[in-house]
């Protein structure tokens, strides 16, 4: 058996190909002193030389939940490589995971389920590797963040990219807090890192970041960096600001400095917050005649002006019996899907809300 920690090897290709490599934990250290934990195929943790045990930050990126969102994939695979290689040198306990690794090798959104429906708890019973991998995950992030003394030091970014065009094309789920204080740092950070506008949950999920908001005690977002686009056809430069910004909060001064001058013009131009949403509706499909009053491919954020009809139910029939309609001037639509099951979510409703509307934090 070859080892990683002898004969390195590109991690995530090898992660891919052969994930048995990784069975076993292995533990390594870099000539600049970087040590390296691969816990298993996918997910790799470093501590640098100035780790004291429990101090500092402690920063977890994970990406490729969704298989085929690729741009967040390739900024992780790059960083991951950097470290590697020791083109840079970390100053941040840093855990990286890819999540989806079956996934990615067929280009899809998932295998068999919806990795990002599976977290807190929601991986049980365990049918599919979806579900086991849910769980893993879930204890690697746990494990980690139980490390840290101080849970406000402490962040996980899930990045993605969205399936369609967004009005905002680069923004944020805020998991829902339970009546806890927004981050105010939090929100500047994101819109450093390029995201427009962040949509406050406000009832708990089986999301990634949710999981980890609520059961670890950390900043977590879900973090949508554009469209989807296949391995390699990403343009990079829609990417820049995320990618600087992960770079950056993991690297001492000195060295994030090259990542912050090759964005300086774009960040300048960036507000200091993102726009902020909150969850008006959320509509329900309880029929099997249930329609969209919009076009498919209408952007994520698009608004609609009180009294317009978004969606609507027939019976049997024909007869319309259920109509949803926008409750004020303003609203706009998110994650529209006409064709989710009975019982489950076809369409969220955001209104814009001010920060002066929300308990908030340093
Ligand atoms: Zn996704």
């Amino acid at each position: 058996m070859s080892d990683f920690s002898v004969e390195r090897k590109h991690f995530l290709s090898y992660s891919r190909q052969a994930p048995e490599q990784f069975q076993q934990p292995q533990v390594f250290s870099l000539t600049n002193g970087t040590q390296v934990h691969v816990h298993a195929p996918g997910i790799i943790e470093f501590i640098p030389v100035c780790y004291r045990q429990g101090a500092g930050r402690h920063v977890l990126y994970s990406c490729g939940v969704h298989g085929n969102e690729t741009a967040p994939i390739e900024i992780c695979d790059e960083i991951v490589e950097a470290i590697l290689s020791k083109t840079v040198v970390i100053n941040t306990r840093l855990m990286v995971q890819f999540a989806n690794l079956p996934a990615m090798d067929i280009a899809e959104r998932f295998v068999q389920e919806n990795m990002n429906r599976l977290f807190t708890g929601a991986h049980e019973p365990q049918t599919n590797d979806e579900r086991k991998r849910a769980q893993q995950l879930e204890f690697y992030t746990q494990t980690f963040f139980a490390n840290a003394n101080d849970k406000s030091h402490c962040f996980h970014y899930d990045l993605h990219t969205a399936i369609r065009d967004s009005a905002y094309p680069r923004f944020a789920v805020y998991p829902f807090k339970h009546g806890n204080k927004y981050s105010f740092s939090q929100l500047e950070w994101l819109a450093q890192a390029g995201i427009d506008a962040v949509l406050l949950s406000e009832s708990p999920t089986t999301t990634y970041s949710y999981f980890s908001s609520r059961d670890c005690g950390v900043h977590s977002f879900t973090v949508e960096l554009g469209k989807v686009k296949p391995f390699g056809e990403n343009n990079m430069a829609d990417f820049s600001l995320a990618r600087s910004a992960l770079f950056r909060l993991i690297l001492p001064l000195d060295q994030a400095q090259p990542f912050a001058e090759e964005v300086s013009e774009q960040r300048a131009k960036q507000p200091n917050l993102p726009v902020l949403f909150r969850i008006n509706q959320s509509i329900i499909r309880s029929e099997q005649h249930f329609s969209l009053h919009f076009s498919d491919d209408t952007p994520n954020f698009t608004s609609f002006n009180q009294g317009e009809v978004l969606a609507s139910e027939c019976n049997e029939q024909g007869q319309t019996i259920n109509e949803f309609i926008a409750q004020q001037d303003d609203e706009a639509i998110v994650f529209p899907n006409a064709k989710v099951a009975i019982g489950q979510r076809a369409l969220l409703t955001v209104v814009p809300v001010t920060i002066k509307d929300l308990t908030i934090d340093v």
